[in-house]
């Protein structure tokens, strides 16, 4: 089978590689239909993610067809429509059991295209397949269900819900990219007040005012801080949400929450940050972080299903699997493209 193999930083190639087998019993073998490039990949690419090693399938998001179970599975057949979760998770240890799957302990968590080949191929072995894959209602709508392998259930989870986005509060996005407005979709099922997104790139803020957010910060100027306290009275914003993983983008998150707020980081973080305890140790705050655990794949499927969260208007390019190079190059310049997310089909 072809597949987007990683070759140390810098390099990869669209290649040949042997097609996946089961393993374990609790196994599933999947035809990968679609898949798509995440911001997580691109930090491979750069050499960011040292546990990936040469030779490794990138990918952790999809949809296909079953293809082969292994005896162990009882949830699914050879023929059913999956989703892909980008957690695999065994359901059955002490932290899967609590709904956090990003830290199975056996051996789950974020291990697709990281630490075990992953979808950006014909074919993908899923490990745990009754816990990791979830089965797609007939007539779905499969590119929109590709955006709940990761960045919905990232944005719900690690921003809207460990942020406690409650009906009337301002909620503040710190970066308009895939999984920010993937916060800023889900947040709207709380009926916050304002949304306030902020970012540096004016067409990312223009989808961001499309999709729902009720003032837009041009950040280009580093005046942010100063427009939100602005827009607020002075009083800082209820949730802080920090969605790009630099600590520029932590600080405005820091300077921003108001006394009694919370603020709540979706950003991979390569370097150390400041706390700024010495102004925060006084205004009861609450800071939040997480690996999403996609517990919230069920619910917001079904939020997708019945229209109320527009998944699909997340995708702005398609390709065919085998164009996959093309892709990460288009997705790679997103802000020159104007790309969110990218769909490659089989
Ligand atoms: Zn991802
Ligand atoms: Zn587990």
């Amino acid at each position: 089978m072809k597949a987007l193999v990683y070759h140390g930083p810098g390099n990869k190639a669209w290649e040949e590689k042997p097609k996946p087998v089961v393993l374990e019993p609790t196994d599933a073998v999947v035809r990968v239909t679609k898949t798509t490039i995440c911001g997580t990949d691109l930090h491979i690419m750069k050499g960011d993610v040292a546990a990936v090693t040469e030779g490794r399938i990138l990918g952790h998001e999809g949809v296909g067809v079953i293809e082969e179970v292994g005896s162990a599975v009882s949830n699914f057949k050879v023929g059913d429509s999956v989703l892909i979760s980008c957690i695999s998770s065994c359901g059955k240890c002490g932290n899967c059991k609590s709904g956090m799957f990003a830290h199975c302990e056996n051996g789950g968590g974020w291990i697709l295209g990281h630490l075990i080949d992953g979808t950006q191929a014909e074919y993908v072995r899923i490990p745990f397949a009754d816990n990791s894959l979830y089965p797609i209602p007939a007539g779905s709508d499969e590119e929109a269900l590709v955006m709940l392998s990761d960045i919905l259930p990232t944005g719900y989870e690690i921003g809207v819900l460990n942020g406690e986005v409650s009906p009337g509060d301002v909620v503040a996005i710190v970066g308009g990219g895939p999984v920010g407005l993937a916060a800023l979709l889900t947040a709207q099922f709380y009926s916050p007040a304002e949304i306030i997104m902020i970012d540096v790139d004016s067409n990312r803020l223009e989808v961001a005012l499309s999709f729902g957010a009720t003032q837009a910060i041009n950040n280009a100027a580093g005046d942010a801080v100063a427009q939100v306290m602005e827009l607020t009275g002075g009083k800082g914003v209820d949730v802080a949400i920090e969605a790009i993983g630099i600590p520029a983008t932590f600080d405005v998150c820091q300077d921003i929450v108001k006394a009694g707020g919370n603020i709540a980081n979706i950003g991979v973080h390569g370097k150390p940050v400041s706390l700024k305890l010495e102004e925060l140790w006084i205004k009861n705050i609450t800071l939040r972080t997480g690996l999403v655990s996609t517990n919230t794949t069920p619910q917001l499927l079904k939020t997708v299903e019945s229209g109320k969260l527009n998944a699909a208007q997340l995708v702005t390019h398609h390709f065919k699997l085998d164009e996959m190079i093309e892709a990460y190059e288009v997705f790679g310049n997103a802000a020159k493209e104007k790309a969110l997310k990218v769909i490659l089909s089989a």
